[in-house]
């Protein structure tokens, strides 16, 4: 078992840059997700670790070994992919040891390697049938099977879930969760879902175009993100963003009509804001003047979507008022200390 190390390392396709020199550490053992929006350079830099992708420059290291311009099969990583191609004419026992079978493995050692991850995978009683007679999930399993019969250092995973449907995505996410304490490797997950990224990772990297936006434990992210994009990605429903403005040691939000206490170091009076506001932050009050537009009750909870007069958007949890209707007038009240402020100029987080 070994860590990943990536220093400064970049990926351009011709005078195209992508990858803009990432510095990262991934310990030992850990479950680390790559998140960010669709082209951000997610798979880029996975491919890059995994070989797949040649790293233009910065170096890549497996353990202590750097492996930047070694040959894919040679880097003790493997990888599962979105689309699983399984041989169709092969059983789920032939599919998987079918890779150690060309490497020359002996026969009696495939049976026990696959054996293995057959039951760490649960995959014992289809064993003899062919992929045409398995769910989206067996399939995806019987994928992830065939690395684990390699038994490789770091296991690289890109939206291996991206083709299942809603309720098998969590079942499979639960597995693969249970797949990392069982066997303890080095994982490195892509997904565009944070929710698969907060509910998978030990450390989550954001990424956005091509740089690391943030490195963190998932609740750390969700409670101290550094900048917008980070407060905006994590949460769901994301968090809300108004305009403000620093006016004698307070933040005047002109959507809310009211000036906020914010227990950090205020920058200057004039300075531009974003407050960033979590919808389960907040709480409907019946004072206010801001429009409802729309209501969602899902049972337990419910959200409200509200317009304020200077036409800002605002997603409220609502817990207290689950008969409200769209045409409604409602105000909201939070915690001050639950809004985050970040400079409207360069989106940092101001603290
Ligand atoms: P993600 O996996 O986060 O959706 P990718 O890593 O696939 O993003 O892509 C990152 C960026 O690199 C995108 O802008 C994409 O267009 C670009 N890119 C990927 N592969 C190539 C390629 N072979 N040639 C040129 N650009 C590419
Ligand atoms: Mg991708």
């Amino acid at each position: 078992m070994s860590g990943v190390t990536l220093e400064k390392a970049i990926k351009r396709y011709g005078d195209v840059q992508v990858i803009h020199g990432v510095d990262l550490q991934i310990e030992e053992g850990e479950f680390c997700v790559f998140v960010g929006p669709s082209g951000c350079g997610k798979s880029t830099l996975l491919r890059m670790i995994a070989g797949l992708e040649e790293t233009t420059d910065g170096t890549i290291k497996i353990g202590a070994r750097d492996v930047t311009r070694v040959d894919p099969a040679e880097r003790g990583v493997a990888m599962v992919f979105q689309t699983y191609a399984l041989y169709p004419h092969m059983t789920v026992r032939e599919n998987m040891g079918f890779g150690l079978k060309m490497n020359g493995v002996p026969a009696d050692t495939i049976k026990e390697k696959v054996a293995e991850a057959s039951r760490i995978l649960k995959l014992d009683e289809y064993l003899d049938r062919k992929p045409a007679a398995l769910s989206g999930g067996q399939r995806q399993r019987v994928a992830i099977g065939r690395t684990i019969v390699r038994g490789p250092e770091v296991f690289l995973f890109d939206e291996p879930l991206s083709n299942l449907d809603a309720e098998l995505r969590v079942d499979m996410r639960v597995e693969i969760a249970r797949l990392h304490n069982e066997i303890g490797a080095t994982m490195i997950y892509v997904t565009h879902d944070q929710v698969e990224a907060m509910t998978l990772a030990d450390k989550i990297v954001i990424l956005r175009a091509g740089h690391i936006e943030q490195v963190g434990k998932p609740m750390d992210l969700y409670n101290d993100p550094d900048n917008k994009f980070v407060g905006g990605f994590i949460g769901s429903p994301p968090m809300n963003f108004l305009t403000g403005t620093v006016k004698v040691g307070a933040v005047h939000v002109p959507s809310l009509g009211q000036s906020i206490n914010v227990p950090v170091t205020l920058p200057s009076d004039g300075t531009e804001v974003f407050v960033g506001l979590r919808p389960e932050h907040l709480s409907l009050t019946s004072d206010g003047t801001l429009n409802v537009t729309h209501a969602e009750a899902l049972g337990g909870i419910g959200y409200a979507y509200l317009m304020s007069d200077q036409g800002e958007k605002l997603v409220v949890e609502n817990r207290e008022d689950p008969g409200i209707q769209a045409g409604a007038t409602r105000g909201v009240s939070f915690d001050p200390a639950r809004a985050y402020l970040f400079d409207a100029k360069t989106e940092a987080r101001i603290r």
